[in-house]
């Protein structure tokens, strides 16, 4: 099952998001064409393998698990219909990111870290969540380049090659939010400059020990 059970045991672990709510997904390994998602409404502690359910990609029916999917399954199946590269999506209300969303404030490259994701997080308007207009707005503004954004009072998305990348994707996300709000209490922001960012891009191919000792 890849890294999403490790990812689900990360969110209770990390505390990443409030209560009940967020969901996880990943690209299922042998049929590209079904994703594994977590449950509907079912604690964080409480989901292990046989809670997870798994779902087509082309119509979102049930192959396999007897729960109910997770009610964001719409958002999570359409972007991995629409962006074939993608291997993991990771939906949390994480508390510096949701703050933006509520204020309607980008998330900016005001720190370095984040220049993997994105150069700046953008807020996708708000509408009701699970439903189709939310799934194919937010697949709209994911790219290679855009690999977070943030729901309007609502949350966060972020998706990557694993689940255990959109996870990282969300904590880089979310961290900076919070240094972002905090820097707005007492100043003005700096906010790095394109080639700056490309800059760090660079320099984190670089980054971290040869490949035969990474994760
Ligand atoms: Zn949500």
């Amino acid at each position: 099952m890849g890294t999403l059970q490790s990812v689900i045991e990360a969110i209770q672990r990390d505390d990443a998001t409030f209560g009940l709510s967020g969901n996880a997904s990943e690209r299922d390994g042998d049929d590209a064409s079904s994703f594994w998602i977590t449950p509907s409404g079912v604690p964080w502690p409480e989901i292990g393998p046989q809670q997870l359910v798994r779902l087509a990609v082309t119509d979102g029916s049930q192959l396999e698990g007897a729960l109910r999917p997770s009610t964001e399954w719409r958002l999570h199946r359409t972007l991995y219909e629409r962006h074939p590269w993608i291997g993991g999506v990771v939906h949390l209300h994480s508390l510096y990111a949701t703050i933006l969303s509520v204020a309607q404030i980008p998330v900016r490259a005001v720190h370095y870290q984040m220049a993997r994701v994105a150069e700046e997080v953008p807020i996708v308007p708000y509408v009701t969540f699970g439903t189709e207009k939310l799934a194919s707005q937010v697949a709209a503004a994911i790219s290679q380049e855009q690999q977070a954004v943030l729901l309007a009072n609502h949350g966060l998305v972020a998706v990557g090659l694993s689940t255990a990348d959109a996870y990282r994707a969300c904590r880089e996300v979310e961290w900076t939010a919070m240094i972002q709000y905090h820097a707005m209490q007492v100043g003005t922001l700096n906010v790095l400059t394109h080639a700056e960012l490309e800059a760090v891009r660079q320099a984190f191919k670089d980054y971290g020990q040869p490949s035969s000792h990474s994760d």
